[in-house]
């Protein structure tokens, strides 16, 4: 299929969300050829827990996933350590193993960006680019007309999550427990405000998972090499102009070298680009020396300012009949039902959704300013809010309508009872960035991956509160408390600040969406890649993927790599004018 020193114009390191994304846009000129090299599987759709929506969690830790060894909190009275943390190892990336809901955040959030970016990247300017990939369908008619816009001819098809008919009463009690807290509701998120309960946009149509790999597919210019790792990037010492790579198969250990004509795009992901560039000695000099790389570029913010949404995740069990689990977890006549009516291709029923029809968004200022560190650090930051001061909301609050082992990790999932998981993602965290260093200069090791979650004692105070407010929320609202049975698997300590601390600390979790490990920049010394997505220091190059992202947004971020992967490719086509 390819050849030891075959070139290429342009070569795609990593075909995950935003790697596709470039690659297929790339090849909408049928004379430009491509090759995209990808570690994982190579025929993601060929494997049903990947296509079929239900089975997400069920990824965690299977063969197609990266699984790795993080430091979640890292304090000096606190510090813990996990394994795995999931990130999708397969074509298609993380947008094959993801939990599909489709929100693109708030234009406060965006607008921080200038900073980093310059005015081609603030909320105006991206807005194009956050609504390409994907056409939105309304197949019932549920929903506003214009919601069409937030999608209106990319490849990738979207749809608001399928209201399950068992799922009726829950949805009900859900909502009228979120309007008696007085908080508004929302069918519009896709304009810049993004405050209230909305039903969510999935990327699932018509029971299966829509990925990026719908981008390169039909495109006979693209080759993609599965199963095969990075090893080394080709830059030439002197003029430092990257002109390929080198990669490793996977299963025979065979080296090859691949050459692009015009680009290589690194879009490994946020833990695995920062480690290629650093083994292609671009990074922080005093990191590379640790392990005898020579240097090319000291680039000292190459895998630096890591963020991530920390989430605590808890679950209640509710009355039997508003929770998926028998239809879904528990063996017997209602699961039996569910996988007939997704059988011989009809991808019906439970197991066709995603189980996330509802996502809130609130602010919940009152019960913060209860706390007096709180009112202190408001007062510091000129009487505006520390965490969201242009508006966005303090939370995403997932309503997940079963046990969601991914949500509840340490935990088995139970053998009866209905269950609601609740994730509390607290989306505008003020702790100090966190970080990828090198554990060798093995390319086939992990990277050290750094959370830091929590690092300001503000984070773990909002987090107490979002988790007070939840609880409010589910056991005091109106409709949802008559149908909480009881808190499980472990009771939250509401009524004591310390022990509450404690259990912020002890159940935190990554929301999954890391970023920024190659933030958007103006100069080397403010981040790795420049408006163009260019790396600092070299030519040839540019990062295209999570990594890149200089302010993380106050949501879910797949419709937000997906534009950098549209803006990326944009950029190139710009540099190319010969060829598009
Ligand atoms: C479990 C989970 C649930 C999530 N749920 C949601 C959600 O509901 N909504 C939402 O908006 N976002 C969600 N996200 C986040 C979102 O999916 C990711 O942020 C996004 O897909 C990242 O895209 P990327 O292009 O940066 O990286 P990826 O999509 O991860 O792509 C990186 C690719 O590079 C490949 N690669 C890595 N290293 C090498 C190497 N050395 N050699 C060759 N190939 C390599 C990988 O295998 C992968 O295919 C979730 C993520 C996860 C993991």
């Amino acid at each position: 299929m390819v050849s030891n020193g075959q070139h290429f114009d342009f070569v795609v390191v990593g075909g995950g969300t935003a790697g596709n994304v470039v690659a297929g846009r790339l090849a909408e000129n049928p004379k430009v050829s491509v090759l995209v090299i990808e570690a994982g599987e190579g025929n993601p759709e060929n494997v049903p827990d990947i296509m079929t929506p239900a089975k997400a969690m069920d990824l965690r830790g299977s063969d197609y996933d990266w699984a790795y060894k993080t430091t979640m909190v890292k304090r000096d009275d606190y510090e813990r350590i996990e394994k795995p943390n999931t990130r999708g190892k397969a074509l298609g990336g993380s947008s094959s193993l993801n939990y599909f809901t489709w929100i693109p955040g708030s234009k406060g959030t965006f607008d921080l960006w200038e900073k980093f970016g310059g005015s081609e990247w603030t909320w105006d300017k991206l807005v194009p680019y956050l609504r390409k990939s994907a056409t939105y369908h309304d197949d019932e008619g549920l929903y506003d007309p214009s919601l069409k816009k937030i999608g209106a001819g990319g490849p990738l098809p979207i749809a608001h999550a399928e209201l399950l008919p068992e799922m009726e009463g829950f949805r009900k009690a859900l909502h009228d427990a979120w309007t008696s807290m007085g908080q508004p509701l929302t069918e519009n998120i896709y304009d810049g405000e993004m405050i209230g309960l909305t039903h969510c946009v999935d990327s699932i149509y018509k029971g299966r998972r829509s990925n990026s790999v719908l981008f390169v597919r039909g495109k006979p210019n693209i080759t993609i090499l599965a199963r095969t790792h990075s090893k080394q990037l080709l830059v030439d010492p002197k003029t430092k102009h990257v002109s390929g790579v080198t990669t490793i198969d996977a299963e025979t250990g065979k080296e090859q070298t691949f050459y692009a004509d015009r680009e290589v795009i690194l879009s490994q992901g946020v833990f695995e680009s920062p480690k290629l560039l650093m083994l292609s000695g671009i990074g922080p000099k005093a990191e590379l020396a640790k392990h005898n790389i020579p240097l090319v570029v000291d680039s000292p913010n190459v895998g630096q300012q890591l963020f991530d949404h920390p989430a605590v995740p808890f679950v209640l069990r509710v009355k039997d009949g508003f929770g998926m689990d028998d239809h879904l977890l528990h063996d017997g006549p209602l699961k039996q039902a569910s996988i007939k009516a997704y059988a011989n291709g009809a991808h019906a029923g439970p197991l066709g959704s995603g189980n996330l029809e509802v996502v809130g968004f609130p602010r919940i200022d009152s019960y913060l300013e209860k706390d007096p560190t709180y009112v202190a650090a408001k007062k510091a930051n000129g009487g505006l809010d520390p965490f969201c001061a242009q508006g966005q909301p303090h939370f995403e609050l997932d309503f997940v309508s079963l046990f969601g082992s991914a949500f509840q990790w340490h935990y088995p999932t139970p053998k009866v009872g209905n269950y609601t998981s609740v994730v509390v993602d607290l989306v505008r965290p003020v702790s100090g960035p966190g970080e990828v260093t090198l554990n060798s200069s093995n390319p086939l090791d992990q990277p050290n991956i750094n959370l830091n979650f929590f690092e300001n004692e503000l984070d773990i105070i909002a987090m107490r509160e979002g988790i007070r407010f939840s609880y409010d929320l589910l056991t005091k609202g109106d409709g949802f408390k008559d149908l909480v049975v009881a808190e499980f698997p472990w009771d939250m300590p509401l009524d004591d600040d310390k022990a509450m601390r404690h259990a912020v600390l002890d159940r935190c979790q990554t929301a999954f969406h890391p970023c920024g490990s190659n933030r958007l920049s103006k100069n080397i010394q403010q981040g790795v890649v420049d408006p163009e997505l260019k790396v600092h220091g070299v030519t040839g190059l540019r990062v295209i993927d999570a990594s890149i992202i200089p302010e993380i947004p106050d949501c879910r971020i797949q419709n937000s790599v997906y534009m950098i992967g549209e803006k990326g490719a944009d950029l190139i086509k710009a540099a190319h004018k010969d060829l598009f």
